[in-house]
Formats: structure tokens, sequence, C-alpha cells
């Protein structure tokens, strides 16, 4: 995504040989392919590059993490068959979403015989704390059981999955995880039945599928200086809490506004953010919905 030129791909592929302190890399990901990236890709020869590094043994396995839709995931595969891995975003909210459509991108790496690494198989950690109606239906089926291993479980289960990247910010979570996925056993079928069941529950209660990775702030400059994920994240826990007044998180908002961020209202629909952003969402509409929302008091 980051790339401007063919003269940088050998200079890129030798910094990060140094930087690692490596010869070879037993598994090389390319960072988010997705139609754009993967045009770039292609037009200054990196895919070739690799390829070559791929044969020379430098890489001995090569993939890629992708965001984009089953189509184009498909098309990249046909076009390239000496890939050998893929990374997808799956998890059970995502799964059947019309917007990441996680289970056809599964189907179409099955398809081309690709072994699958899962990220974001707890959405960001939304999946650890969901819902008070979802966590009770997972605790009456299984009370031994949190909602973040359910959602690890949920990935874990796929029979094409070789890994499960799984965000843990302390040891207990680390405990956790270790835990059940020794001598794992997958989910029965009435246990993935009421997962997907749960992410209709979840569906309706949360408005904008942001998982707050930060490409839009980080990799694209928004001219307005708008803190789309954050606000979204405000925004979020405004609906999932009913909130129809002043809250804490527009108190959080105007925190945000009185240290120079821009406000929702100031967006420009130039959607420079809308093109990194791996989730596909519609910024520029939401914008003015949280302006309404969180500037002009319009309550859920
Ligand atoms: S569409 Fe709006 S939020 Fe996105 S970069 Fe442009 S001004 Fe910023
Ligand atoms: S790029 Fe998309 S998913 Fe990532 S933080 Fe921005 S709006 Fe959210």
């Amino acid at each position: 995504m980051m790339l401007k030129s063919k003269e940088e791909v050998p200079d890129i592929f030798a910094k990060q040989k140094a930087k690692l302190h490596v010869d070879s890399f037993d598994y090389y990901l390319v960072h988010d392919m997705n139609h754009v990236n993967y045009e770039k890709a292609k037009k200054y020869g990196a895919i070739d590059f690799l390829r070559e590094k791929r044969k020379s043994g430098e890489i001995r396995c090569l993939g890629f993490s992708f965001h984009d839709t089953p189509e184009v995931l498909d098309r990249i595969l046909d076009e390239n068959p000496f890939f050998e891995f893929v990374q997808l975003q799956i998890n059970y909210l995502d799964w059947e979403s019309a917007g990441i459509q996680s289970h056809k991108c599964y189907d179409v790496a099955t398809k081309h015989g690709l072994p699958v690494i899962v990220m974001e198989p707890v959405k960001g950690g939304t999946l650890a704390n969901p819902p008070q109606n979802v966590k009770e239906m997972l605790h009456e089926a299984h009370p031994d059981w949190s909602p973040a291993e359910w959602a690890i479980r949920f990935a874990a289960s796929l029979e094409n999955v070789m890994v499960v990247l799984s965000g843990m910010s302390d040891l207990a979570q680390l405990d956790e995880n270790m835990g059940f996925m020794q001598d794992f056993t997958p989910l029965t079928e009435e246990d993935q039945a009421l997962l997907l069941q749960a992410a209709e529950k979840i569906r309706d209660g949360i408005a904008i599928p942001c998982t707050g990775c930060r490409y839009c702030v980080e990799a694209s400059k928004c001219p307005k200086n708008i803190l789309i994920p954050n606000y979204f994240a405000l925004f979020n826990t405004r609906k999932l809490m009913k909130r129809r007044d002043f809250s804490p998180e527009i108190e959080y908002y105007e925190n945000y506004l009185s240290q120079g961020y821009g406000k929702a209202s100031d967006c420009i629909a130039c959607k420079s953010c809308e093109r990194v952003c791996p989730q596909h969402i519609h910024i520029s509409e939401w914008m003015p919905k949280l302006a309404e929302n969180m500037e002009n008091g319009q309550g859920f």
C-alpha cells in the first residue's frame, strides 16, 4: 500500500531482512492486498520480484493479507497461482456480513487450496464484550467460556484455518487462549448456529462496523483532521446504549474538538479516508449522521 516506485521494491526487501537479521523469511506476507494495492503491486513489479525471491529460497512461503471482495480474491489467485497462504479477516460477526464477506472469501481460498491465517477473530475486541443479551445466551450454552473464547473458537474450528492471530493485552488473556487451544475440539454445529444468531443480535445494535484499525487517519490524511475511528466508537456506544441526550460520549467528543480535531460536520466528502478503509465503510455518508447526533443533540 505504501509503494511509490519500482526502484523501492528491492530496497524495502533488503531493509526488511536487515531489520529482522535474517537471510530468508519462513512466511512472507504482502500487506493489505485489495484491488487498488494489487494493481499497484503489479505496476511496480513487486509480485514478480517476490516470486523470484520465492524461487531463490529467500522466501520459503509467500502469501498476502486481503481486504476486498471474494471476486477480487479469486482473480488474484487465478492470476498468481504460486501464492501459498492468505490472511483473511474472519470472525462470527463478519462471517455472513455483506460488507466483509468472510465466508465467501474463505471459500475462495479453500477452492484454490490455500490455507488461511485468521486476523481479527475478536473483531478488534468488539466480540470480547458483546451486548448483554448476547453474553447471556453464550453463557447459558457454555458457562465456562468467555465471549472472547467463543469468538476464537469459531475461527479455529474452520477446517482450512492454519493459524488464528488473536491480539492479547495481558498474561491472563494469553493463558486463557493457550488453555482452550491445547487439545482443541471444534465447535459443534449447534454452537456455530448459536454464534450466527448472536451475530444477528449484535448487528442490530452496532451502527458502524469500524474495527478501529486507524488506516483512515494514518494511511490517509483527512484534510479536516477528523478523528474518524474515535468518533465512530463514540457514536456506536451511543447507539448501543440508546442514548437520548447529553452523555459521556458527547463529553469525549467535545474534548477532542477542544484539542483541535475537526468536527464530523466539517467533512467535505473528499473520500480519501474511504479509499483506505478495509471495512469499506462509507465514512463520508456517516459524518452528517454523526454531526446530527453528536453536535445537534439528536438521540437514538
Ligand atoms: S471524506 Fe470527510 S472524513 Fe474522510 S478524509 Fe474527507 S473530509 Fe475527512
Ligand atoms: S479505516 Fe475504516 S475500519 Fe479502520 S478505523 Fe478507519 S473507519 Fe474504522
